[in-house]
């Protein structure tokens, strides 16, 4: 099947209309017609090459919501009409440590669902800006929120579970207090969870015109990290700290506010490397600086049900198809609150 998709062929070009293939789906795969397509910052990161290995054409995209259209003659768990969800995972190697821990987020053999090696046309994965995909129902997710909520849900599948899962991890909760830094897609979802799950939050933004938004969003507190002084209060005083910046920055000033045996963890996937940080912020208290990359699929579907539950969506802008570049450069003026996703109807044309 040829369906229409958005994508780029080479780093420096902007993205356009494409037309690819999809596979007629194989005996466990679900074929879904694709609603909506959340703008993730890593889909920037690879389109325009800032990461290794991006193979060109690149149709980018980890954040899909839509419907089932049909599906393979095993599959027994979806049906034609189910509303389901892919996020970043479309096949794994099924059964390595990993995958049978239900993480196969860390499976050796995890293709991710853009830009990875892949048996069909053109020999690698090709994301959710397009209007259809085809996945193993291994990878599959099932949504719970009412349909009006479905392009809110999109961001969840990438956003939602990278945020999720470390503040799971690291048992975020009552009596906890936990920071969030960087107010974009990744950490305005932070900030809802972490609030959800009943910690207290303290928001980190560069940004002082995030103070008023970031404290409806769920935080405590704001602090804003540019500022010494703010910084200074917060000295020795958290549990955990989920850093979701995009770019290079100075860690030690985050690793100073843990307490005795508290946890720095690192989800943004900046081009090039943080400045190393001063050993002595970790030793002096046992501090950590960890690393958490999105989560497994059954942790994907408990933090999608989680937020069913909690009523929790991300806040979006909606845009069509042909203002993808734009919706980029916003992106990285931090002129968004806080998740583009992009209207996969547009796409008809
Ligand atoms: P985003 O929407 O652009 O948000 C990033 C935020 O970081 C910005 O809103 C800004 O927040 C802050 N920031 C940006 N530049 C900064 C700078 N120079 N100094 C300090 N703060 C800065 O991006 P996103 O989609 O949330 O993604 C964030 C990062 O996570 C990206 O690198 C992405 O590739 C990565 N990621 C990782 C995983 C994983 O599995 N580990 C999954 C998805 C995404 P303030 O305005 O509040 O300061
Ligand atoms: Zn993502």
């Amino acid at each position: 099947m040829q369906v229409n998709a958005y994508g780029a062929h080479a780093g420096n070009q902007p993205l356009e209309p494409l037309r690819i293939n999809r596979r007629a789906p194989n005996a466990h795969d679900v074929q879904i017609e694709i609603a909506f397509c959340g703008i993730c910052h890593s889909d920037l990161h690879q389109v325009r090459s800032e990461w290794e290995g991006t193979q060109y054409p690149c149709v980018p995209g980890h954040e899909i919501v839509g419907r089932v259209t049909q599906v393979g003659a095993h599959v027994s768990a979806f049906k034609r009409g189910d509303l389901v969800g892919v996020g970043c995972i479309v096949d794994s190697c099924q059964h390595c440590e990993d995958c049978d821990a239900g993480l196969e987020n860390y499976c050796d053999g995890m293709i991710g669902t853009y830009n990875f090696p892949a048996p069909d046309a053109p020999g690698w994965t090709l994301g959710g800006y397009s209007q259809a995909i085809v996945v193993h129902e291994r990878y599959v997710l099932r949504i719970g929120h009412p349909e009006e909520q479905l392009a809110a849900v999109a961001p969840l599948l990438c956003a939602g579970i990278t945020t999720y899962s470390p503040l799971r991890h690291w048992n975020a909760g009552p009596g906890k207090k936990v920071g969030v830094v960087g107010i974009g897609g990744l950490g305005h979802m932070g900030i809802k969870l972490a609030h959800a799950m009943g910690a207290h939050v303290v928001a980190f933004t560069t940004s002082e015109n995030k103070r008023e938004a970031a404290l409806e969003l769920g935080a405590d507190e704001v602090v804003v990290s540019r500022d010494a002084s703010q910084m200074a209060v917060h000295a020795k005083s958290f549990d955990f700290i989920l850093n979701t910046v995009a770019a290079p920055h100075d860690l030690d000033a985050f690793l100073v506010l843990l307490k005795r045996d508290g946890a720095m963890t690192l989800v943004g996937a900046p081009a090039s490397p943080h400045t190393s940080p001063n050993v002595f912020n970790l030793i002096m208290k046992r501090r950590t600086l960890a690393g958490s990359m999105i989560g497994g699929i059954a942790e994907t579907q408990e933090m999608l049900d989680f937020c069913a539950e909690h009523g929790i969506v991300a806040d979006i802008e909606l845009v069509r198809a042909e203002q993808i570049n734009e919706a980029y450069e916003r992106m990285l003026r931090g002129e968004v609150k806080y998740r583009f996703v992009i209207d996969n109807a547009s796409l008809a044309g």
